[in-house]
């Protein structure tokens, strides 16, 4: 076995660190949070080396534990993270904790593939990629660094975490709970690290970095065109704009009440939650009327829509950001209008080129538009989605008119006759992800989006039939 410098320093401060806490001069495992990114990328390099050399039922521990701290500081988690951001619901993200760290993949997800034939055998194993970058999303501090967390450690990776500025106590603490946790099952230290103080410019180190060998970006456009101008394996999950659609043969008082449900999950700031409806006109007022029915919709009336518009879009056609994530009644009260508790977002009747209708509003306002027919609709829903290739959703009875908005629309996530969570493992079946990538294509990620193929072949023989 060969040490070079930085592999065998390394080792030195485990055993002393370790030496340490066992005479109890150190409170806590090596540290998983550092100050350069430098210094994470050497620390994280020794740590994926650690880990690739342990059992996948290590693995399998230590993803174990991951998932035990997620929901054991569920609860000071999620307040952190609404106190810190001022985004979303603290109800909300205690949904979105238990989901990830219940349904996030783990080793199951690189099951390798075995073929045999007249010429013999082929394995088929997704290897670890090495290092990871993954620049995170303010909306979501902590469900992407379970998911990131627990599918980049069962893929065989360590991951270097560039937080969004405004999430990042959260996230640091989130990290070291995980870390702390991966270290107490067996694990190397710093698998998991983050950067102290992540800026832009700390991003871009970790984007340039010749030792890290894939990037993960999970936000908005710039982001993503980042990642992926960096000449390096890069996965993109970026904005959307997702369009609820319902046609006459909908179930329309089941419609009204997903659409409310899931435009209003965390003051709709994941990226999958409706974010406009798109209806057939002879549906229209019984959809508004059940809508209003579930006693959590306000509905605007034309003076107050013009109001709000003019206050959560500024003058220069963009959203608001003082006005993401914040409750409907915090929105409300700044045109002097007052709901009760229960409400969870605010409706309106909108004309197809209302901006709200074309702007990623991540706020509980949500635009109505009218159209003549479901034809009409699709081609409405296709045009809003805006090649994101993210979620879309359909309420309708009509296999036809099913097939042709998903065929059309062509996103990554089509949820029918659901709330647009149940597209992500919410009430609907399949994995979670908090890391959906649109633009690079791998979907929902999980274990295996973080691998590299790598084949054997073994030419005739070893068949057993
Ligand atoms: P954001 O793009 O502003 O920030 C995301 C991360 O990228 C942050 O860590 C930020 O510091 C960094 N960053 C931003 N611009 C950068 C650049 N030019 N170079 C390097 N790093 C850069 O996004 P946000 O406001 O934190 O999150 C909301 C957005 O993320 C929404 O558009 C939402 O749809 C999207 N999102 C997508 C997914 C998905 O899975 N597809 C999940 C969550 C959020």
């Amino acid at each position: 076995m060969s040490f070079d410098e930085k592999m065998l320093s390394g080792v030195v401060r485990q055993v002393l660190e370790t030496l340490m806490r066992e005479n109890g001069a150190a409170p806590s495992p090596a540290t998983c949070v550092y100050d350069s990114v430098d210094e994470a990328v050497d620390n994280a390099i020794i740590a994926q080396r650690q880990l690739i050399a342990m059992t996948l039922e290590d693995r399998e521990r230590m993803i174990a534990a991951m998932r035990q701290t997620a929901l054991d500081y569920n609860e000071m988690l999620s307040e952190m993270a609404v106190k810190e951001t001022k985004l979303g619901r603290y109800e909300d993200k205690i949904r979105e904790n238990i989901l990830c760290a219940t349904k996030t993949p783990g080793t199951e997800d690189i099951q390798p593939l075995a073929k045999t034939g007249d010429n013999g055998l082929m394995l088929l194993e997704y290897a670890p990629v090495g290092v990871i970058g993954a620049l995170t999303p303010i909306t979501n501090p902590t469900g992407t660094f379970i998911h990131n967390g627990i599918s980049m450690l069962a893929a065989g990776n360590a991951v270097v975490f560039n937080p969004h500025p405004s999430a990042r106590q959260t996230s640091t603490k989130l990290v070291e709970l995980l870390h702390q946790a991966i270290v107490e099952a067996g694990g190397p230290p710093s698998i998991i690290a983050t950067i102290r103080n992540p800026t832009l410019e700390t991003a871009g180190q970790i984007i340039e970095h010749p030792r890290i060998n894939m990037l993960v970006a999970t936000g908005g456009k710039p982001v993503v065109k980042a990642v992926l101008s960096s000449g390096k394996k890069a996965i993109g999950a970026g904005a959307g704009n997702p369009p609820a659609l319902v046609d006459e043969t909908a179930h329309i008082r089941h419609a009204a009440e997903c659409i409310i449900n899931g435009a209003s999950i965390n003051n709709n700031i994941f990226c999958t939650c409706e974010k406009e409806v798109i209806v057939v006109d002879e549906v229209a007022d019984s959809l508004i009327k059940f809508m209003q029915e579930t006693g959590k919709a306000y509905l605007l009336t034309p003076e107050e829509t013009e109001k709000v518009t003019r206050l959560v879009v500024n003058d220069k056609g963009k959203i608001n950001i003082a006005f993401i994530g914040r409750n409907v009644q915090v929105i409300l009260k700044e045109i002097g209008v007052t709901v009760d508790e229960a409400c969870r977002v605010a409706i309106f009747d909108a004309p197809q080129d209302h901006p709200l209708v074309w702007l990623e509003q991540m706020m509980p306002v949500l635009p109505i538009v009218r159209v003549p027919d479901v034809q009409a609709g699709i081609r409405l829903g296709v045009e809003v989605e805006q090649g994101n290739r993210h979620t879309a959703i359909m309420h309708s009875t009509n296999v036809d008119h099913l097939t042709a908005f998903a065929r059309a629309v062509q996103t990554t996530i089509f949820v029918k006759n659901g709330p647009a969570y149940a597209g992500i493992g919410l009430g609907g079946e399949g994995h979670t992800a908090f890391t959906i990538a649109g633009p690079t294509g791998e979907g929902l990620t999980s274990a295996r989006s973080f691998t590299r193929q790598r084949r054997c072949t073994l030419v005739e023989g070893f068949r057993i039939i």
